[in-house]
């Protein structure tokens, strides 16, 4: 076994880059820790600007080839991948739970069975894309989906493979070439993802992996002028540097950043689910963009919900992501723990109360928290605090609740539990946010277009959502008679 390999329960993992078809060691490294005992996994290839470089350039020669490659042949290729995946999904399901210590039976029920369809997904939008022509005077109308070429994409650790193969496979369907940069804090799935995609055939050069810290080697990708696309995931104050970077050049960003959602239950809901959706904000120990923090509840129903919300809550167990039975894992890094903490304890000076949690418990694990007596305009009412950390504020009226629920500078996703269709509609009209769920949660269809608004994202990704990201459009009208005037 090559010194540049670590094993993680048996699995082999490659620790270098993966550029142009080959594996790349830095000469530094950086440490990989596992947030289930702070143990360190290995180390990581720590890249450098140049090495940033090189994945550019690689993927800059392979783009020719590939972008001219037909569609059904990077449709197969995408389904190949996905095969991959679904062969290995034991390996890069206790692979990324090791790495990131997110729930070992999500990885394996939900998160890694999402990574092979986003690979079949796009593969199979790919090859149903099309646009109707039209008729101008005569003239015809004939739009066209073009490679772009070179693409960033840059990814956060809370679901790391889920969140780069939904950009991965959108990118290599469209017929760009990728480079990928994983987190830092959880780098190893996708190297494996680089392994799955060499077998499957796809070429050199098509799909690079670049390791390292976004602060070193961010800008050397998102500033070259040879990239056509980034597309990324994480936090707003990252999203506001890459978009300087990308200034100079003018590239066209997708940025899916952070929010503070409500989740809104009215009287008339039926009590029961809506405490089950509110509990469900726990999942990934509360590390989920889309989470519904901010629990608005009609006032006449607030003592009974809480007093059921915190009977279930503190039924939740915690532990080793890896049993079975556990229900919220650890948090991420020492750092997180430290930053969730901190919010709640400024939370409590300020007044707020908690009802359940408040504290951090043995490890890397803090202990599901619902804080009431919040103000809407203090900190942590408006801040995202990505742990397990839920607020519970009251309404009267469904005003009242529509102005709460739109008050923050994010907009990525709403849930709402009612028991009205009619107020359903009128409440979800008037709601900022790029996804709504009326009576549960997090139900996803790659069909559909997901992002955020405000300063929860811009622009959408989503079945050909996606494709109009990762694409230049082309419009070709052709004149009624333009043959003849040669014959
Ligand atoms: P982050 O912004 O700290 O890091 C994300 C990625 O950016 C990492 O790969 C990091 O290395 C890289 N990076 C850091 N500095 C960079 C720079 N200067 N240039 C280029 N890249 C750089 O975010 P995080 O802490 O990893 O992720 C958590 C955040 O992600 C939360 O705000 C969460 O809400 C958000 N998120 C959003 C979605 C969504 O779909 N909207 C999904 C998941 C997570």
């Amino acid at each position: 076994m090559s010194a540049h390999t670590l094993t993680v329960a048996g699995v082999a993992v490659d620790t270098r880059h993966w550029i142009g078809g080959e594996r790349v060691a830095s000469a530094q490294t950086f440490p990989d820790v596992s947030p289930i005992d702070g143990g360190t996994i290995g180390e990581i290839s720590r890249g450098t600007a140049g090495e940033a470089a090189a994945a550019v350039a690689a993927a800059k020669a392979a783009f020719p080839a590939w972008a001219a490659t037909s569609r059904a042949e990077r449709a197969r290729i995408l389904h190949a991948i996905a095969d991959g995946v679904d062969k290995r999904l034991e390996e890069l399901a206790i692979v990324e739970t090791t790495d990131n210590g997110a729930l070992l039976r999500s990885h394996r029920r939900g998160v890694m069975p999402r990574v092979a369809h986003n690979f079949r997904f796009f593969a199979d939008w790919l090859l149903k894309l099309e646009h109707e022509d039209f008729e101008t005077r005569g003239h015809t109308n004939h739009v066209s989906w073009d490679p772009a070429g070179p693409c960033v994409l840059i990814t956060p650790w809370n679901a790391p493979l889920m969140l780069a193969t939904w950009k991965v496979a959108p990118a290599l369907a469209a017929g760009n070439t990728v480079v990928l940069k994983p987190a830092e804090w959880s780098p190893l799935t996708a190297s494996l993802l680089a392994d799955i995609a060499a077998e499957a055939g796809l070429p050199a050069g098509v799909l690079n992996v670049v390791q390292g810290y976004g602060a070193e080697i961010g800008d050397a990708l998102t500033s070259h002028p040879d990239v056509r696309r980034i597309s990324f995931t994480g936090s707003v104050p990252t999203a506001q540097r890459i978009a300087e970077s990308a200034a100079a050049n003018l590239t066209p960003l997708s940025l899916e950043l952070g929010g503070k959602s409500p989740l809104l239950v009215f009287a008339d809901a039926d009590l029961d689910l809506a405490v089950e959706l509110a509990v469900e904000q726990y999942d990934n120990a509360g590390q989920v963009c889309l989470a519904g923090t901010r629990l608005l509840v009609e006032e006449s129903v607030a003592e009974e919900f809480t007093r059921r919300f915190a009977e279930q809550a503190s039924a939740l167990k915690q532990g080793d992501p890896r049993a079975e039975a556990t229900d919220i894992g650890p948090t991420i890094h020492p750092r997180q723990l430290e930053k969730i903490d901190g919010f709640v304890r400024r939370a409590v000076a300020a007044g707020a109360r908690a009802v359940i949690g408040g504290h951090r418990v043995d490890g890397q694990y803090y202990a599901p928290t619902l804080l009431t007596d919040v103000a809407q305009d203090s900190e942590i009412v408006q801040e995202e605090v990505f742990g397990p950390v839920l607020t519970l504020q009251t309404f009267s009226d469904e005003e009242e609740a529509v102005r709460l629920a739109n008050d923050t500078r994010f907009g990525l996703a709403a849930t709402l539990a009612t028991g009205d269709p009619e107020r359903a509609d009128r409440v979800t009209a008037r709601l900022v946010a790029g996804t709504v769920w009326v009576n549960c949660f997090f139900v996803r269809d790659l069909r559909a277009p997901f992002g955020g608004s405000r300063l929860s994202g811009v622009g959408r990704e989503g079945g050909t959502w996606s494709f109009d990201f990762y694409c230049d459009l082309k419009n070709t009208v052709t004149a009624p008679n333009g043959w003849t005037n040669h014959g």
